[in-house]
């Protein structure tokens, strides 16, 4: 939101509240950013989607859009960066773990124009499958990491961080957390991004770009090198003067700088901050009586200057380290003289898919058939059918897959017959599904996969996907076609449902048991249905109203069973309601009640 405008020397800048997300992706911009790739992933997806903001209102000649998975986006990224192009690339902190392959090389090859990868982190974790630290990923890669503390550092840092991969011509990474990302605050910046003569040249040097081992080696100590130059200019910037000093970067900073200035700490503490916490430089910290880091989420700063911390059990080895967990590190840690825990009862709702989710529809009928399946989910909303039974795992971005081909081929081995379901959403197949399909197929196992299709990538802010005919700009692209792609593998069995339909995607899912009985093969169901949670589905969804009879017998099956948010015990009548507020008016709760006491309204 623009606030106003500020004018310093010849340039015209103004005061917007932005987002850390989108904080890094003006910055970028404005520091001649021009080809950004990504996968989507919270707390990450807002840099791009920001990016394609900016590119539209100042009609940037740039090169900004999502990708299949992150592995393909960071080597578009930085291929472009070979020809000159300075580029980004934005994941969450798990797909820089899809990304880790091409990184590793990354470093050590180098770049020429500036490279920068934004990772996105999530102690807690809020929205994802593990708890990890990116700054040790590129401590792995040997990349520099900058670890902004607030979002002024985010807008700050990204430029920072295009400066020093331009001058090291190596990637540098860009950590943000939860709470940077997603935190607001105004910040100063350009009230024009301007275009730039882009001039791509691949200058072919193949003793480093397609360097043999012998050669990496030659490039490895290359990489040292700079690290060594960067790590010599890196240092500590100090506050307060007492004998303990806690060393930190990040959030976790501002938490401790807010905490101590609270308490009237300065002459107890002195705190130590890593703007670049990775590479850093031998520091002599033996003139404190104690010194010890406290960083979110694993000891890299600790281990790099060989403090206390996590290793000693004084910073807890998981979770947030929130303002009242840093408290409660200054109380242990003899600081502070008392220490209240703060209790807030927060209400443990489970998340649920939405009122009207095709997904909770598809799960429903799954369960009909397949009711002594193992199932192997998938990362997406449809991780929610762990609510509903029908969800056994959940690992990785396309894990059911493979998971489905495991599990098929281990019972094989016992001699045991065992159904077996994988359920992937749309974009996961893309990203990595695919491939283990192919390699299912390849190696004849028996699975049922279902390919739950919304044509969106519902849970991280409704990016489009490979299937879409128009790119996130709305310029023609070639859609991919799902059931194509499964034809073309010589599947025996495809069918595409509407989960809506509940009879006819039954009958589908025992046409397709028997498939698998009689063939011993793999069968597909696409279940395809527009997300009720983007306009054009809600617009699309038949509208049907449904009533709970006066005959409902309370006994909860349907919301049990079907689990619909607007299906509601009503604690007085002993019987379920419907809550008029959320409810979509699907009908697709009729089914769940044996009884028939969920009724169209005529
Ligand atoms: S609507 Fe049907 S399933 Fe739900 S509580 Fe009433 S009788 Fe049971
Ligand atoms: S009609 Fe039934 S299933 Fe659909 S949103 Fe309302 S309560 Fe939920």
């Amino acid at each position: 939101m623009l606030a106003k405008f500020v004018f310093f020397a010849k340039s015209i800048f103004m005061i917007e509240i932005l987002s850390g997300n989108e904080a890094i992706a003006q910055a970028l911009l404005e520091s001649n950013v021009r080809f950004a790739s990504a996968y989507p992933g919270t707390p990450s997806s807002e840099i791009l989607r920001y990016g394609l903001y900016l590119k539209s209102k100042y009609n940037l000649n740039a090169y900004i859009e999502w990708s299949i998975n992150e592995k393909v986006a960071l080597e578009e990224a930085l291929s472009a960066s070979f020809t000159g192009i300075d580029s980004a690339f934005f994941c969450k902190q798990v797909g820089l773990n899809v990304a880790l392959d091409p990184l590793m090389s990354a470093s050590l090859v180098g770049t020429q124009g500036a490279f920068v990868v934004v990772a996105a982190d999530d102690p807690g974790p809020y929205s994802s499958q593990t708890e990890q630290d990116s700054r040790m990923l590129a401590l792995f890669a040997k990349i520099p990491v900058f670890d902004p503390s607030d979002i002024k550092e985010a807008y700050d840092f990204s430029k920072k961080a295009v400066e020093l991969s331009r001058t090291y011509k190596l990637p540098v990474m860009l950590r943000t957390t939860t709470r940077i990302s997603h935190g607001r605050q105004n910040i100063v910046v350009q009230d024009n991004i301007e275009n730039i003569t882009l001039n791509a040249e691949f200058k072919k040097d193949p003793a480093r770009f397609a360097a043999t081992p012998k050669l990496r080696f030659i490039l490895h100590k290359k990489l040292n090198e700079k690290l060594f130059s960067i790590a010599s200019k890196n240092s500590l910037k100090f506050d307060f003067f007492g004998n303990i000093l806690l060393v930190s970067s990040g959030l976790v900073y501002s938490n401790l700088y807010e905490l101590i200035q609270e308490h009237k700490l300065q002459d107890k503490v002195t705190l130590a901050k890593a703007d670049m916490p990775y590479p850093l430089p031998n520091i002599d910290l033996s003139r404190f009586e104690k010194a010890i880091a406290i960083e979110e989420t694993y000891p890299l700063i600790e281990l790099q200057l060989n403090l206390q911390g996590r290793r000693n059990n004084i910073v807890p080895k998981e979770g947030e380290l929130s303002m009242d967990v840093c408290e409660q590190i200054l109380y242990n840690i003899g600081v502070l003289d008392s220490f209240v825990p703060v209790n807030i009862d927060f209400k443990d709702k489970p998340p649920s898919l939405c009122p009207g989710c095709a997904h909770r529809s598809a799960f429903f009928e799954i369960k009909q058939v397949y009711s002594d399946a193992i199932f192997a989910g998938d990362i997406g909303c449809y991780t929610l059918g762990v609510n509903l039974g029908v969800t056994d795992t959940v690992f990785c971005m396309g894990a059911s897959v493979s998971f489905a081909f495991g599990f098929d081929k281990a019972f094989k081995l016992s001699d045991k017959n065992q159904h077996v379901v994988a359920i992937i959403g749309d974009s996961t197949f893309f990203h990595t599904g695919l491939s283990a399909l192919i390699d299912a197929i390849h190696n004849n196992a028996a699975f049922l996969l279902v390919i739950l299709d919304n044509s969106t990538v519902a849970m991280t802010g409704n990016q489009k996907t490979l299937s879409s005919p128009v790119n996130s700009l709305g310029e023609a692209v070639k859609p991919i076609s799902i059931e194509k792609i499964v034809r073309n593998l010589d599947i025996g069995f495809l069918e595409i449902v509407d989960p809506y339909d509940f009879k006819k995607s039954i009958e589908v899912l025992k046409q397709s048991k028997d498939y698998i009985e009689k063939n011993s093969s793999i069968a597909v169901i696409i279940f395809r249905h527009l997300c009720v949670n983007t306009d054009e589905g809600l617009k699309n969804n038949p509208i049907i109203k449904v009533f709970v009879d006066n005959d409902c017998k309370g006994c909860k099956l349907c919301i049990d069973e079907f689990e619909c948010q607007s299906l509601i015990f009503n604690e007085d009548t002993k019987q379920v309601e419907i809550d008029r507020k959320t409810c979509i008016d699907c009908a697709q709760c009729i089914y769940s009640c044996p009884f028939g006491s969920i009724k169209v309204l005529k």
